[in-house]
């Protein structure tokens, strides 16, 4: 399935205007969003996650129209937001299973295989009874994966993840996300170039809320 974002703009009522008339056609594998901060990646993820109206345009997800049907994309939507806070006290397996429970997880038996699954592949496994507020930046970013894979998406939309890891953290982050998403929709915004240039299959660079260029990684190092 592909992601297809025709003609979105987007003006705050301050008068910034953060999408300037965006297409792009996205499809399946890790997608990379690039550009400086301000460039309005955050705007149009939140728009793509259903949390946020453009002013213009329409996008559609498949055959799902997804400014127009928004409980249907959220069925099939993982969204891990730049600001994704965490409740300290919590522990992992507590709270995964929490959001489990939320997204619709209903059978205690399939809800707990998801749940040890998640874990296992986020590598978060044996610290799973352990509270997040003692989580470094990388484990909480895993753990976010985690939480936005539940209920096997096909999109998945993740906002400047990379942000406050460092560099052994990052490679490891990306690898996760690009091994979890082979098969649906990944976004993933950042202002890091190596982000993109290392897993992703395609990309565009945003700035000042306009595309500036939508390529392969490599092509674009290329012209550089
Ligand atoms: P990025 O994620 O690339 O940093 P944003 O989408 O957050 O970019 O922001 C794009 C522009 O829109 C910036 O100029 C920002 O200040 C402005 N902006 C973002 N959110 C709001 C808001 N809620 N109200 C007003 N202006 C906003
Ligand atoms: P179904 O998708 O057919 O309803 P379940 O949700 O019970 O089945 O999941 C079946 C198995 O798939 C689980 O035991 C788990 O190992 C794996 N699984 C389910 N959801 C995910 C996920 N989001 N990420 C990774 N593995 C998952």
């Amino acid at each position: 399935m592909a992601l297809r974002i025709q003609n979105i703009s987007k003006s705050y009522s301050n008068g910034v205007k953060a999408l300037h008339n965006i297409s792009l056609n996205i499809p399946a594998g890790m997608y990379g969003l690039l550009g400086p901060n301000g460039a309005g990646k955050s705007t149009l993820m939140r728009t793509l996650a259903t949390l946020q109206e453009p002013d213009e345009g329409t996008i559609n997800f498949g055959v799902i129209n997804v400014l127009e049907q928004k409980e249907e994309v959220r069925q099939t939507l993982g969204y891990l937001p730049q600001d994704f806070g965490l409740h300290p006290k919590a522990k992992a397996e507590e709270l995964l299973n929490y959001f489990a429970v939320l997204k619709g997880i209903k059978e205690k038996k399939a809800r707990k295989e998801v749940v040890e699954a998640l874990l296992r592949q986020t590598n978060l496994w044996d610290v799973r009874r352990q509270k997040l507020g003692g989580f470094s930046g990388g484990m909480r970013q895993r753990f976010g994966v985690a939480v936005a894979m539940l209920g096997n998406p096909k999109l998945i939309i993740v906002d400047e993840p990379t942000a406050g890891l460092d560099p052994a953290e990052r490679v490891r982050f990306l690898n996760l996300l690009s091994e979890m998403g082979e098969n649906s929709v990944v976004i993933l915004s950042t202002h890091i170039v190596e982000d993109v240039s290392e897993l992703c299959t395609r990309m565009a660079v945003i700035n000042k809320g306009k595309i500036l260029l939508e390529t392969e990684p490599h092509k674009a190092i290329e012209d550089l």
